[in-house]
């Protein structure tokens, strides 16, 4: 297992959001995480990157226990985070963006070229000042970001919110080929059928904790089930 979640209970000062949660990923899966609004899919995230430690519970991140650690060790253990609101620097260029993003880990490093085979619009926009991109290109660039940084593990947060169905569909499935590179990815989707197409398993949430897991094709395929815990 890349990844071990095991029983955490996180809290907003006296506030509850996460109930004992436990989830695994494997390495080279897609999981997504997957619930309606106020779940704790964004506090899952949160407690894994250290940004709202775990109270109490366990995360284990490649071998090492990282419940306790700092936001910016578990980066540099491998685990990458594409946030909600893609984060990018807007007054800088896109080529500077993508250079201070760099970093080495265990696991495998991209180069560029790399970005531009699997973004071929990249190449294109590198003077671009971030701020003049649209939301599939700050896409492109919060990706690349979590790219270049060389995780072993990728989170997304709603990665297709408030993008073009066609334009969203291409953001699942560059997604889902990381796993082609061996790299992992935690999905937190909206857009619950989208993200099932493009991964192996699926956890749902419900008021901080998890409801279901199973396989994403079964899912998709039970229509009762899936409408009973998504609505979709
Ligand atoms: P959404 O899709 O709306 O982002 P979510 O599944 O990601 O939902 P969380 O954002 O993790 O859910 O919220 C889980 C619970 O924690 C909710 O009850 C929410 O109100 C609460 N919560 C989230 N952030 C904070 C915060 N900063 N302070 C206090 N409570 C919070």
């Amino acid at each position: 297992m890349i990844l071990e979640v095991s029983d955490i209970k996180t809290f907003y000062n006296e506030t509850q959001a996460l109930f004992g949660v436990s989830l695994e990923i494997k390495q080279g899966e897609v999981v997504a995480l997957l619930g309606p609004n106020g779940a704790g899919k964004t506090t899952t995230l949160r407690s894994i990157l250290g940004l709202t430690p775990a109270r109490s519970g366990s995360i284990r991140f490649d071998g090492s226990d990282i419940t306790h650690s700092a936001t910016h060790e578990i980066s540099r253990l491998g685990i990458g985070w594409v946030p909600d609101d893609r984060r990018i620097f807007p007054t800088l260029t896109v080529a500077r963006n993508l250079a201070i993003a760099r970093k080495q880990t265990r696991f495998r490093t991209w180069s560029l070229k790399e970005m531009f085979g699997i973004f071929s619009a990249l190449e294109h926009l590198m003077d671009r000042e971030c701020e003049n991109l649209s939301g599939g290109e700050m896409q492109m660039v919060a990706i690349s970001r979590a790219l270049l940084g060389a995780p072993g593990l990728v989170l997304f947060d709603e990665p297709t919110q408030g993008l073009a169905p066609k334009v969203a569909q291409d953001v699942m499935a560059t997604v889902s080929r990381l796993r082609d590179a061996s790299i992992s990815a935690l999905v937190v989707e909206q857009n619950a059928v989208v993200a099932l197409q493009s991964s192996d398993r699926a956890y749902v949430m419900d008021r901080g904790r998890i409801v279901h897991h199973g396989l994403a094709c079964e899912l998709l395929a039970d229509d009762e089930l899936r409408v009973s815990l998504l609505g979709v």
